[in-house]
């Protein structure tokens, strides 16, 4: 039989009536994954593109859910962003990085100290908790309640969210700099900002998206921005992170470039404690 409008318009208003209950599934069973332990954090490492030597790691939060399985980032972060709950899931990943950066400092040491003893480790923040007001003065506390020392807490802020609200965010920004942590500018390249704005924060490093990285080798377009931003960049005086970088003549280009520092899949993908421990011994190694 022919299937009838009306038939169509049913089918498409069920399919919309599931979505809704599995992101209304998803948002109850978030509300409870921090009070169930099901929230954790894996670590990607960041590297010198002279030298390969470890700089620093980005914690990466992984959501394991007994009753949806194995959620990622891009699935929940907006839920946690809509729901507001993305103060308390934020609030506990910086505590978690900085009380996990504090551990490693009391790693046995061997000959000399640890490989993972003095990195710098990059939180990701979303756009709530830059517009958040006690922002700044919760992260004065953490530090001081961990003993983490500012500089080597790096903070990832995407381009977009420093556009939505650039004069709050720049005094937002002023403020976290003058605790002296470090900042990123995350997924460099797919925003909007322009040469005045990026002067006008105060940050450290531009991290160019992975986007472009990825298929630079092949594609004149991304090579021809990849290299822009990396010029930009220095111009500013900022250092570049390249990150998806997948194998080892994209990193061995982007070390020719000037690139400084390299993040990706051909180093390592975003690991478990105990896993990025054992490839910091290893690679120290190499
Ligand atoms: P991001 O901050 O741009 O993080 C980098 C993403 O690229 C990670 O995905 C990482 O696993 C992936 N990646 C790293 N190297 C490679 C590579 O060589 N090739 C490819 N194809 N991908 C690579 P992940 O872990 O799924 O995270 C996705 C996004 O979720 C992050 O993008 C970030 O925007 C967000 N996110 C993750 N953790 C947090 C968090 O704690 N807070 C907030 N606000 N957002 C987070
Ligand atoms: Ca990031
Ligand atoms: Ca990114
Ligand atoms: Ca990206």
């Amino acid at each position: 039989a022919k299937t009838t409008g009306r038939d169509m318009a049913l089918f498409y208003s069920m399919e919309t009536d599931l979505r809704a209950v599995a992101r209304q599934t998803m948002e109850q069973q978030l509300r409870r994954a921090l009070e169930r332990n099901e929230l954790s954090l894996h670590y990607q490492p960041r590297l010198s593109a002279k030298g390969a030597r470890l700089l620093g790691v980005e914690a990466l939060l992984r959501w394991n859910s007994p009753v949806l399985g194995a959620i990622p980032p891009s699935e929940f972060i907006p839920i946690a962003e809509e729901s507001g709950m993305i103060r308390a899931i934020g609030g506990w990943v910086l505590q978690q990085a900085c009380e996990q950066w504090v551990r490693w400092q009391a790693l046995p040491q061997g000959q000399g100290a640890h490989p993972l003893a003095d990195v710098s480790i990059s939180v990701n923040l979303s756009a709530a908790q830059l517009s958040d007001p006690a922002l700044v003065s919760d992260i004065e506390a953490l530090l001081a309640r961990t003993g983490m020392p500012a500089h080597r807490l790096e903070l990832e802020i995407t381009e977009s969210q420093l556009m939505d609200n650039a004069h709050a965010a720049a005094q937002q920004l002023a403020a976290l700099k003058a605790l002296g942590v470090q900042l990123s500018i995350d997924d460099f390249g797919t925003g909007y900002s322009s040469l005045a704005y990026l002067k006008r924060f105060d940050i450290d490093r531009l991290k160019v998206d992975k986007s472009f990285v990825r298929d630079m080798l092949t594609n004149p377009a991304d090579m021809a921005i990849t290299r822009a931003i990396i010029a930009l960049g220095h111009t500013l005086g900022l250092r570049i992170v390249a990150e998806g970088v997948e194998d080892l003549a994209t990193a061995q280009v982007l070390g020719a470039l000037d690139c400084e520092e390299l993040q990706g899949y051909y180093f390592s993908r975003p690991l478990p404690l105990d896993h990025l421990e054992a490839w910091a011994l290893q690679h120290r190694l190499l």
